[in-house]
């Protein structure tokens, strides 16, 4: 088949998710046929590094023949046994043993799920529980933020603060709030980066006292927004947040669907900030993407009242802790350690990227360009006035389309350029990503004029 023949069937037949179906008929997808390292490759034959690592999941590169290996062994000795009704299956036991071992060390149990989506569904299911348990079934309230991603069920989305999805999907779950996010460089530059942290977790307290400290029972935030847009938040902010729920005693849910797993340099990037959470929400990463799998990483508060006076828990799902998916996951686990990626991270192409990134905060369409381990992002703003450009111009997909037409797969999030390559590149793929990144804001720098 052509790739025009893919595309025909495409539009007859495909509704893909966040896609503006009529736009793409017209256009026509690009088919991805196969992918080596850290490369994809479409039907024309292009060579494209993947500076998003597919979703922000495949960690350890395309092509690993361990992870095929093991998902293969699994299909043949058992390909499909559930977790209900007191069975398991070795893949679930070991890679819940393996997770717990790798996690900050107050976090003793798993859930599993098959996405971060029903992740959050969870995590609102456990917070609802847990306080009910405890006496107080008033604490119904969650706290998120404002341009925060939680996932698209209607509960993933509802604890999201992304007002495109609402303003589509509504009503949302009741007892939902959201407060302003720590976006520095979009909401807070007329203050210094710490002001602008410590006022952002003053406005948490100023939700949870607008609500009743009484009927608050979590806080969910990323500890770096991912689909937000790269958004590394102040120093000052997560200490003063934490200080405020420990104030009020409210639950802290750290969603490490795209910051776990290696992507800040750490395991977790509650580590990286020193959080711990009481509920740390996981997919993506868990299984470098190449098969399906999420869960729950649950803290020994919530665990102990959940196993000791919760009896049966009437939640779960007919894939929560699929073997086949168990048995890549701890696969892919046991390579990253063996192979020391997040180590590699932290000490070296974090800091490689980091310094190779900043170049291009030179370059007249930056306004900033920041990053922490291998997640960075590009903030365009028009070099004439140093502001943003007009929205309608479409600044930030121009520069994506000129990225793809370099060979490089970026995302654009508004006029804000994001990236988040796999773990295992190296850097002269870290030059290629910059250089061509180079290229595309060249580009688009040269039709804005
Ligand atoms: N949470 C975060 C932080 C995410 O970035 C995502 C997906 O991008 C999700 C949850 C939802 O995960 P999934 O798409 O596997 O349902």
């Amino acid at each position: 088949m052509t790739t025009r023949d893919y595309q025909a069937l495409d539009r007859a037949h495909h509704l893909h998710p966040f896609t503006d179906f009529k736009a793409l008929g017209e256009e026509g997808s690009r088919i991805i046929e196969r992918a080596e390292g850290v490369y994809i490759y479409d039907s024309e034959g292009n060579r494209i590094l993947d500076g998003m690592a597919g979703l922000w999941c495949v960690n350890l590169g395309y092509g690993r023949q361990e992870l095929v290996e093991a998902a293969s062994a699994q299909l043949t000795q058992l390909p499909y046994y559930n977790n209900f009704f007191k069975t398991t299956h070795p893949p679930a036991v070991k890679l819940a043993e393996k997770l717990v071992q790798l996690a900050p060390e107050h976090i003793s149990h798993v859930f599993f799920t098959g996405s971060g989506s029903e992740a959050n569904d969870t995590v609102l299911r456990m917070v609802r529980r847990y306080w009910a348990l405890k006496g107080q079934p008033q604490k119904q309230w969650i706290i998120g933020r404002e341009n925060g991603y939680h996932g698209s069920t209607l509960a993933g989305m509802s604890l999201g603060g992304m007002d495109a999805m609402h303003g589509q999907g509504g009503p949302c779950v009741p007892n939902i709030a959201h407060i302003r996010q720590p976006y520095w460089f979009g909401e807070g530059r007329d203050q210094s980066p710490e002001a602008f942290g410590r006022e952002c977790a003053a406005a948490l307290e100023a939700k949870i006292l607008e609500l009743g400290e009484e009927n608050v029972g979590a806080f969910i935030a990323e500890p770096v927004q991912g689909a937000g847009g790269a958004i590394m938040p102040p120093e000052s902010y997560w200490p003063a947040v934490k200080a405020v729920l420990a104030k009020y005693d409210i639950l802290l849910v750290a969603d490490e669907v795209i910051c776990g797993f290696g992507r800040l340099g750490e395991w977790f990037g509650s580590v990286h900030y020193d959080l711990k959470p009481d509920l740390m929400p996981i997919a993506k990463g868990l299984s470098s993407g190449y098969l399906p799998i999420g869960g729950v990483l649950v803290g020994e508060r919530v665990a102990n009242t959940l196993i000791e006076e919760g009896g049966e828990f009437f939640h779960g799902f007919t894939y929560s802790g699929h073997p086949t998916c168990a048995a890549v996951a701890l696969k892919n686990l046991e390579l990253m350690e063996a192979e020391g990626v997040v180590e590699r991270v932290r000490d070296d192409l974090g800091p490689y990227l980091a310094k190779r990134w900043s170049e291009l905060a030179e370059h007249p369409l930056v306004g900033q360009a920041r990053s922490l381990g291998l997640m960075g992002a590009l903030e365009l703003i028009d070099p004439a006035t140093g502001e943003r450009f007009d929205k309608a111009l479409g600044a930030g997909n121009l520069c994506r389309d000129f990225c793809f037409d370099s060979g490089l797969v970026m995302r654009s999030v508004g006029d804000t350029m994001i990236m988040s390559p796999p773990l295992v590149i190296s850097h002269a793929e870290i030059d290629e990503l910059v250089s061509k990144a180079r290229l595309a804001l060249d580009a688009t720098a040269a039709r804005l004029a």
